[in-house]
């Protein structure tokens, strides 16, 4: 465990000669032992230590081991074939088409959120949206979606009378 002082980028240090500097390794950051020492360096220094912030290395080593731990399961080819059959090889979000050689497995409720690796919470996805959805809520991503096509046609249609309407409309239906 150390307490170190970093920016996100550099780390601060003394060298030999007791000045305090700053590394790009973190190996040779200072440990401060604790953050009262830390934020007594920094107010010692504040020039020098602007943008910097306390960090603790251990918090950050348990998190990658949890990061580590949550290893992605692998599907056999029937559970594969099983998830694919659900939308007849369409993308669940998008309705785009999805080959069988590339679909993606996607988690309708995010594994981070609680969703399980059950049949009925995964469905097939395109790289793409896959990427997109990534670990918000069903709900969540359906709402940001309906709230970026409703901008984004408003921007390309904003003087148009027949998207006025159309736009009135859909605001009374999502
Ligand atoms: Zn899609």
């Amino acid at each position: 465990m150390a307490i170190i002082l970093t920016n996100g980028k550099y780390y601060i240090t003394h060298s030999k000669t007791g000045a305090v500097m700053k590394v790009l390794d973190i190996e040779q950051a200072q440990d401060f032992h604790s953050v009262d020492k830390a934020i007594l360096q920094k107010n010692k220094v504040p020039g020098k230590c602007a943008g910097y912030y306390i960090m603790n290395t251990d918090v950050k080593e348990k998190k990658h081991k949890k990061k580590k731990k949550r290893k992605r399961k692998k599907f056999t080819k029937e559970e594969r074939k099983a998830i694919y059959q659900k939308t007849d090889g369409v993308c669940y979000l998008c309705g785009g088409d999805i080959t069988f050689g590339s679909f993606e497995i996607e988690h309708r409720m995010p594994k981070s959120k609680g969703g399980t690796d059950s049949l009925d919470n995964l469905f097939p996805c395109g790289h793409c949206c896959n990427m997109t959805k990534h670990d918000i809520y069903p709900d969540d991503f359906e709402e940001k979606v309906s709230q970026i096509f409703l901008y984004k046609m408003d921007k390309r249609h904003e003087d148009k009378l027949s998207w006025k309407i159309v736009h009135k409309m859909l605001n009374k239906m999502i």
